[in-house]
């Protein structure tokens, strides 16, 4: 990769994506689940940029979203309503009717409040909704517990039992369809084992519905396959998928799964600029010119993210890698041994695909940075850098 060219051009800081590691990720999935009907629907808000929607769309990727917001971006990409599924924990009425009105395939259910809410919205609207409920199956995913998920103390679906009178419910109802069953227990996991425990606590209960007449076709795995950033082990996808097939047998169903990090997080990177080498005492600070605002990761998780120095490989000494804003917090990298570097080093943080451009802020008065795509060997912006006339549009329309 020519970071140097495309710093000159594009200026830093950069994410640059592979859409071709992308496709090639996309496609492994499609094969684990080969010889079952299979859907795999993108998590949009692990990277929700229009050309990258648009790339999946165009490889038949559906798409899970969490808010209208990401509806609206998955339809302008050329999503098909039918391949979307609206998920999240608290979805105000304005999103359900907007999700009913444009037919999406299927709502994702978390509460018992939430059914009824569906409800009445497609009662108003004389529409039938097509459900699924999430279901808590109380699994550990051991994982990092802000994206944990599947354990009775998040707040995430409901347990079994709740699941089981909502589906009664769900089924006498004139304006729910009960199509689908769903649980997604957290994210960066890379002991599958807990995937597969959750399923088959899940499949249970498709049995049990089977058993009075509730006739489920969509087994809704959410996401969560963990990827390597650091000493991770790649999760096998062949066993990821037999293992859920495995609980599955016997059932007619379709796969749904709903892949966010796994699809995009290696396949991104997020590219920086040296501004100083400072030392306080005995303590090496890399300041750069990317900052948490962009990259909100490593202050958040503690994420770990590989970096590297474009071009040097030597003399490695210990040091932090810190970006310009006014908190402690603010740190791409802790504790990582780095070539000493110079002014306008260029520096690569590597698998910043996933849940990199998507949360960052315009923190500090930073405008967001520009991404740019690697679509076989080329370069192409696909997302203009912010100037400091867009970060304060807004507020310029209320001084008057
Ligand atoms: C976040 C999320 C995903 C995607 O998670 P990844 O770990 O990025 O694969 C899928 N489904 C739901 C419901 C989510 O909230």
């Amino acid at each position: 990769m020519d970071y140097f060219g495309l710093a000159q051009k594009y200026d830093t800081p950069l994410y640059i994506y592979d859409f071709d590691k992308i496709a090639l990720r996309y496609s492994d999935l499609k094969q684990a689940f080969s010889g079952r009907k299979s859907l795999v629907c993108y998590a949009v808000k692990a990277n929700s940029n229009l050309s990258l929607l648009k790339f999946l769309a165009s490889l038949g990727a559906g798409f899970d979203c969490v808010s209208v917001g990401e509806i609206k971006r998955a339809l302008i990409a050329g999503a098909k309503p039918y391949q979307m599924i609206f998920s999240g924990v608290g979805k105000r009425d304005d999103e359900i009717k907007y999700a009913l009105t444009n037919d999406i395939f299927m709502i994702n259910l978390e509460s018992e409040a939430e059914l009824e809410r569906v409800e009445n919205i497609a009662r108003e609207l004389q529409k039938v909704a097509r459900i699924s409920i999430r279901v808590n199956p109380d699994v550990d995913a051991n994982t990092h517990p802000y994206i944990s998920t599947g354990l009775n103390e998040n707040k995430f679906g409901v347990d079994i039992d709740t699941a089981k009178k909502m589906y009664i419910k769900a089924k006498k109802s004139d304006n729910l369809q009960p199509i689908g069953i769903h649980f997604h227990i957290g994210s960066q996991i890379t002991d599958i084992s807990s995937i597969i425990q959750a399923s088959g606590i899940v499949s249970k209960l498709l049995t049990e519905l089977k058993s009075v007449d509730i006739d489920i076709k969509f087994f809704d795995i959410g996401g969560g396959i963990g990827i390597v950033y650091n000493d991770e082990r790649d999760v096998s996808l062949y066993d990821y998928a037999q293992g859920i097939l495995k609980n599955l047998s016997g059932h007619d169903i379709t796969i749904v799964c709903e892949p966010g990090r796994f699809l995009v997080g290696n396949a991104g990177e997020f590219l920086t600029k040296v501004l100083y080498e400072k030392r306080n005492k005995d303590k090496r600070f890399v300041i750069v010119d990317g900052a948490m605002n962009d990259l909100l990761r490593p202050s958040l998780y503690n994420a770990y993210h590989g970096i590297s120095v474009v071009g040097k490989d030597k003399d490695h000494t210990i040091c932090d890698v810190v970006g310009p804003i006014c908190e402690s917090g603010d740190f791409l990298a802790k504790n990582i041994k780095l070539p000493i570097c110079e002014s306008g080093d260029l520096i690569v943080v590597k698998s910043a695909g996933a849940y990199g451009f998507s949360m960052s802020s315009n923190y500090n008065t930073r405008p967001r940075v520009a991404e740019v795509a690697i679509i076989s060997n080329k370069d192409k912006l696909i997302r203009k850098r912010e100037s400091f006339d867009d970060v304060i549009a807004l507020e310029k329309e209320c001084l008057e």
